[in-house]
């Protein structure tokens, strides 16, 4: 390890060992190592008002520090000012994994403690805050896989789905995992648009070869909606390059798209096949369950309650697409906001949603009519069958999926559910619901079936 690390991290446990957590997660973990001059150690500091913290609290650890590793007396100076965000890209670029020992004494670097801030990853999106479901597990265990072994199994690992459902959110968790476990991990995230943009931008200038150090030296690539690739031969042709050069080396690629690689038309067959090399994992829509999790999990934030019934009906209101779901949240916050509310009841949250709904065309309302007809039709069962007593087999059934859809596509509770089949109690559809639910996790067949009749139905 080289010595300015080593002193680094020594100034860090004294200072860990001397102050309360409090005033150290304030006052030091934003601080940098920027590098020693002679005697001179510089010091950058998120804000200047805390010198005088440095000043009066840290001047022993720095001294000891300072005899400790290098025998001397150390004279501690300020920085303020952060490097500019192109220098420290160069310099990430730059770095070798898991070996910082290489760094050139005359190129300043800052000596990081967790948290690691990159120039593309965004901190927010990490793996603590993705709520997991039956629709995202296995896309977020292979996420997970990924960040703890990169380049090995699941390269190139390639998630896909629908608009709103968590890739970019997975991609950067990956970055913000990485980076975690080691801060000097050669990152990048790009959509594909801002790598054609790059690409375009460095051919014009005749500066490939940098644009070939930038993306070939890299441990780990997340590469966003790899579907906008298409169409764009020259920009495909280096990303075929691109993605050579790293696998060869085993170097990790992620990449996410809006559809299954089989249906990436207008996008290379050579490139199709290598983005199958790896894991395919697929994200699907949240079911009503996950949908309400996700809600508990991103209404944490504000200041007031929310009532079990408005999480219902939110999650009710928004089935495709989970950003739909932060949208209500930010409507009603809005809402909540300007009436100062403490607690947001059903009817807080349709105002407040009332205009999104409108625009927006996936959320036609879907009645409970309509799903008894749909599914009568598929089981060729009649609706008046589905809505009686009857106990055979074929009808129960067909009866309990009219009655899982329900739940799952419109907003009615559950007592106004059992009352559109025929009278029955609410625990009768909380039953159907969690039967045919436990039925689809084992039942692939069953997926198909209700598939098609949803699309009957929207
Ligand atoms: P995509 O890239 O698939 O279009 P995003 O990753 O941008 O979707 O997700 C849209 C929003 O929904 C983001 O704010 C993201 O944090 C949130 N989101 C999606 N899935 C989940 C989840 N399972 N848990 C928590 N937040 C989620
Ligand atoms: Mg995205």
């Amino acid at each position: 390890m080289e010595q300015e690390q080593v002193f680094w991290e020594r100034v860090l446990q004294l200072a860990k060992d001397n102050l309360k957590q409090s005033a150290f997660d304030f006052f030091v973990s934003g601080a940098r190592l920027v590098n020693i001059n002679g005697s001179i150690v510089t010091i950058f500091l998120d804000s200047p008002f805390k010198k005088l913290f440095w000043e009066e609290n840290m001047k022993s650890v720095m001294l000891t520090a300072g005899f400790e590793i290098y025998n001397e007396h150390l004279k501690t100076e300020y920085q303020f000012d952060p490097v500019s965000k192109e220098e420290k890209i160069v310099q990430d670029n730059n770095k070798p994994f898991q070996n910082n020992s290489q760094q050139a004494d005359s190129n300043p670097t800052y000596l990081a403690n967790t948290p690691f801030t990159h120039p593309d990853i965004k901190p927010q999106y990490t793996f603590d805050n993705f709520v997991q479901g039956d629709n995202n597990q296995w896309a977020k265990a292979a996420a997970l896989a990924v960040s703890d072994n990169l380049g090995g199994l699941y390269n190139p690992l390639f998630i896909f789905g629908g608009p709103g459902l968590g890739k970019t959110h997975l991609l950067n968790a990956i970055g913000n995992k990485v980076l975690l476990d080691n801060p000097h991990a050669r990152i990048k995230y790009v959509s594909s648009e801002t790598f054609i943009n790059d690409f375009l931008e460095h051919l014009r200038l005749n500066d490939m070869d940098n644009f070939k150090k930038t993306y070939r030296n890299l441990d780990l690539l997340l590469i966003d909606d790899i579907q906008s690739l298409r169409n764009k031969a020259s920009t495909q042709e280096e990303f075929f390059h691109t993605f050579n050069a790293l696998h060869e080396n085993s170097k990790q690629i992620v990449l996410t798209s809006d559809r299954n690689p089989d249906y990436l038309d207008n996008l290379e067959e050579r490139l199709v096949t290598r983005f199958k090399w790896g894991l395919t994992s697929e994200i699907t829509p949240p079911d009503f369950e996950t949908r309400i999790a996700i809600l508990r999990n991103k209404c944490e934030i504000y200041p007031y309650e929310f009532t079990d019934d408005t999480l219902a009906y939110l999650a009710g209101q928004f089935h495709s697409n989970v950003r739909d779901l932060e949208g209500a949240l930010k409507d009603i916050h809005l809402l909540a906001t300007m009436r100062k509310l403490t607690e947001i009841t059903v009817d807080v949250a349709a105002e407040a949603i009332r205009s999104r709904k409108q625009t927006n065309p996936q959320n036609t309302v879907v009645s409970i009519d309509k799903i008894q007809t749909e599914v009568g039709n598929f089981y060729g069962v009649s609706v008046k069958e589905i809505k009686g007593a009857k106990r055979v087999q074929h009808i129960v059934h067909a009866r309990q999926v009219a009655m899982y859809l329900a739940r799952e596509l419109t907003d009615n509770s559950l007592p106004k559910i059992g009352k559109e089949f025929g009278g029955r109690d609410h625990t009768t559809v909380m039953h159907a619901y969690n039967k045919i639910k436990t039925m689809l996790a084992e039942d692939d067949q069953l997926e198909i079936e209700l598939t098609t009749i949803r699309n009957k139905i929207r």
